[in-house]
């Protein structure tokens, strides 16, 4: 038996690996180290065909310094423009990170699975970041606030070291206006801050939740996560309406390479986004 690809199997993998020019349109510095990119397709069929659901990702190429693997920030309902909230980490971000308008990139995607919000219909919701795991979680709010009626409580729990750290922050007063309740901390206050001091899970002390009702989404360091999840199964929300996004070093984004591999699953195919009883397992486990 040979184990190399089908023809065909080859020609679909090389056709979603293939990165689709697009134009660096705008450039929002977020805090310090960390932009957003607002980029369109140049190729008018690519531009006016693309889609993407609230928590995916898109694989940005700099020709001469590699890919990286970026969720999209930005709003599902104009796809036109494709936002890519980035933090300057390694070779390939800091190089992004030099780009000026008008410059290009090769982009391909949208990959990976979404925010359950299908699910959500109906139920309240508790979405809870840390930092910039708010940049995945943006595309859902979006996504809320434009069908808001659909749901019921919607809680945001958003933290950051400190508060030049938070991401967004000119976009709260529109969330809370439009019926989403904001909860916001940080590790370390400054002279303006009047908020809550201390770490994003102790924001569940300010809220009640309904377990039978309420779905949890979360997108942060995996630490974070552990203590997100501590706090939700605390209040008896079932391990099933717990997810969360899940991050590892990828290369292929198609579920070839294996670079993701967490424990049966590719981060890059059945995630980023996983739900807590599928994964409860491996997750914490160092090196599984
Ligand atoms: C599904 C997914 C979505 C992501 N979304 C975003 C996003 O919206 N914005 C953003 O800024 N970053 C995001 N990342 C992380 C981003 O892909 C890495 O920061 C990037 O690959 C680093 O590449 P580099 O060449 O700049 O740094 P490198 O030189 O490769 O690495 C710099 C440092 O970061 C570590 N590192 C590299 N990749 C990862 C990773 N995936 N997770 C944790 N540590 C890593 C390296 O081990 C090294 O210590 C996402 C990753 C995944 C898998």
């Amino acid at each position: 038996m040979s184990l190399a690809p089908a023809p065909t199997q080859l020609r679909m993998m090389t056709d979603s690996m293939l990165p689709h020019t697009a134009v660096v349109e705008d450039i929002q510095s977020e805090a310090y180290g960390i932009s957003t990119f607002s980029m369109v397709f140049t190729d008018p069929a690519q531009a006016s065909t693309y889609r993407f659901l609230p928590g995916q990702f898109n694989m940005i190429y700099l020709p001469g310094f590699g890919e990286v693997a970026i969720s999209i920030s930005s709003n599902p309902g104009a796809p036109q423009v494709v936002g890519h909230t980035i933090r300057y980490a390694g070779s390939v971000t800091r190089a992004i990170g030099r780009l000026k308008v008008g410059d290009t990139v090769g982009v391909r995607g949208p990959y990976g699975s979404a925010w359950p919000l299908e699910k959500a219909l109906g139920k309240s919701l508790v979405i809870v970041a840390g930092g910039i795991g708010l940049a995945p979680l943006r595309p859902a709010l979006f996504s809320i606030l434009h069908r808001r009626e659909d749901f019921g409580r919607v809680v945001l729990l958003y933290g950051g070291r400190t508060p030049a750290d938070l991401l967004y922050t000119a976009e709260f007063a529109r969330w809370q206006a439009g019926g989403i309740e904001l909860h916001s901390t940080v590790d370390l206050a400054d002279e303006k801050w009047s908020g809550q001091v201390g770490v994003v899970p102790t924001l569940f002390y300010r809220i009640r939740v309904d377990p039978k009702q309420t779905l949890v989404m979360t997108c942060g360091p995996e630490i974070m996560m552990r203590f997100v999840i501590y706090e939700a199964l605390a209040r008896r929300i079932p391990k099933e309406c717990i997810f969360l996004s899940m991050e590892r070093n990828m290369k292929c984004a198609i579920g070839f390479c294996g670079h993701c591999q967490f424990g049966p699953t590719f981060i890059c195919k059945e995630g980023p986004v996983l739900n807590f009883a599928a994964i409860e397992p491996f997750f914490g486990k160092e090196d599984f």
